[in-house]
């Protein structure tokens, strides 16, 4: 099956094919920084991820932007009261941003954009609205006009004229000649305290939705491949992102746009204002390993919803554990020495890399992909346990593994490599043990273990894995 996405504009999954042969552009909406990210936040970015990894796994090249919000209501509101400039306020969370991405082993987009450093576009951009008569000037700032744009609704599929439920439309607050347009620019006031730009129309910032119109098409292109965000960007953020940008270039935006479902806890969207998240260090403190935290908001699929329990995540140091011990026993190979090659060992590669392959290119079905890595595990542990995999044999398995984890980031990590010192102590451990000198052998152990590793004998010798 080739690969297909569910687009959320026709609702239905469809083939993809990239603008340019091999080259993918995909926009991904990103955080604002004004706090630390919950592991809700999290989920969106690790589906961006695995949808990456897993179009470089297919050959494609990838042009990955993601923007920082560093200019909206909230980074204002905390930086004064913090006592610190805007970009002082901002630079500390997304430093924070930056260094749980790569605790999460989240690979870094191409540029991550930032709305202060795009003010230029965004004027230009909501000049040239002005210009085509698409926005208008109102007291408190310049607007979008929904109702001159036909196509209006198209990703969300709202209609104009009903009333929209659950979205904030302050009707009353602004001078706007409708309530659901939305403000490209909006003039200073005296909340905004210095946080200010002069523009042909008047000294101001930036609305949010522009900012990411402006980023995509500044460092992407008018048309490109793919945009991704959670459910809750569908309307209004990504449907405005739309009408500017296909209202000023006369072209179309976007050709597949991706959503991830939400991480609950208790039923409830996982959400800064409800106070029911976890930040990633929230979770560190208590222990957990970054890549049982990975391997939970990675492990369903990215349209389902994602009950987070504390559960879910020693289940996932399960898997984890899982993993380590399998590449550990893989290498145990090497320690033995009457292996034979197995024949079939290629056969049951192949047949596990086409069964992943064809869950992911069917929308990124995740949890199909890891149960036929499951089973190939599963498969291969018996005939470990029987002796009947030779070195090569070893050596293609952890192959096939690191490929598969070039989609999941979660198993051959730094986390999982074994210092030299370590197996230089289980080795003296193993002659000690051989010659039966128990009590060398037991202090040896001991100080593995207080070094943060575990040690296991096993039939054929000992295997090593962390903590
Ligand atoms: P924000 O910083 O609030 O704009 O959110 C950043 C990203 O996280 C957006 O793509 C949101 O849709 C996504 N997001 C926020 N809360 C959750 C959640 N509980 N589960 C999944 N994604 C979320
Ligand atoms: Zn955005």
């Amino acid at each position: 099956m080739p690969l297909q996405f569910y687009n959320t504009l026709t609702q239905k999954k469809e083939l993809f094919k990239p603008i340019e042969k091999n080259l993918v552009k995909m926009y991904n909406c990103g955080p604002t920084v004004y706090n630390y990210a919950h592991i809700g936040n999290f989920r969106a970015y690790i589906c961006s991820d695995i949808l990456k990894r897993y179009l470089l796994y297919k050959g494609f090249a990838v042009k990955q932007i993601m923007n920082i919000t560093d200019v909206d209501d909230k980074t204002i509101r905390d930086s004064q009261k913090e006592g610190l400039s805007l970009q002082e306020f901002t630079d500390k969370y997304t430093q924070a941003f930056f260094e749980d991405l790569e605790k999460l082993n989240i690979g870094r987009a191409d540029v991550f954009p930032r709305a202060t450093q795009h003010i230029h576009g965004i004027i230009n951009l909501t000049k040239k609205l002005l210009d085509n008569g698409i926005a208008y000037q109102a007291k408190d700032g310049i607007y979008f006009s929904i109702n001159k744009f036909k196509n209006y609704g198209k990703l969300s599929k709202i209609k104009l004229n009903e009333t929209i439920t659950g979205v904030r439309v302050k009707n009353d607050e602004y001078d706007k000649e409708n309530a659901q347009d939305f403000a490209l620019w909006k003039f200073w006031n005296e909340k905004d305290g210095d946080c200010v730009w002069e523009s042909h129309f008047g000294k101001g910032r930036p609305g949010w939705h522009i900012e990411c119109s402006v980023m995509a098409m500044q460092h992407l292109a008018e048309h490109f491949d793919i945009h991704t965000g959670g459910i809750d960007l569908i309307f209004p953020h990504h449907e405005n992102e739309i009408a500017q940008s296909e209202a000023a270039t006369g072209k179309k935006f976007v050709n597949y746009w991706l959503h991830n479902e939400y991480i609950l806890v208790n039923g409830k969207k996982m959400s800064k204002s409800l106070g029911n998240f976890f930040t990633l260090c929230d979770l560190l403190t208590q222990g957990y390993k970054t890549r049982a935290i990975r391997y939970l908001l990675l492990s369903s699929h990215y349209r389902q919803q994602l009950n987070f329990t504390f559960q879910g995540i020693e289940a996932a140091e399960k898997v984890i554990e899982k993993f380590d011990i399998f590449f550990a026993s893989l290498d145990e190979v090497k320690k033995r020495d009457n292996t034979v090659e197995n024949e079939e060992i290629e056969k049951i590669i192949q047949r596990a890399k086409e069964q992943f392959e064809q869950a992911m290119d069917n929308d990124l079905e995740i949890s199909q992909g890891l149960a036929a890595i499951f089973e190939f595990i599963r498969r291969i542990n018996v005939l470990l346990s029987e002796n009947k995999i030779g070195l090569k044999n070893a050596a293609a398995v952890v192959d096939f593994m690191k490929k598969i984890d070039s989609v999941l980031g979660v198993m051959h990590t730094e986390e999982s490599v074994i210092p030299r010192e370590i197996i230089m102590i289980a080795e003296e451990r193993e002659k000690a043990r051989k010659k039966k000198d128990f009590a060398v052998s037991d202090r040896l152990r001991k100080e593995i273990i207080s070094k943060g590793y575990i040690l296991d004998d096993t039939n054929t010798g000992y295997r090593l894995r962390k903590k």
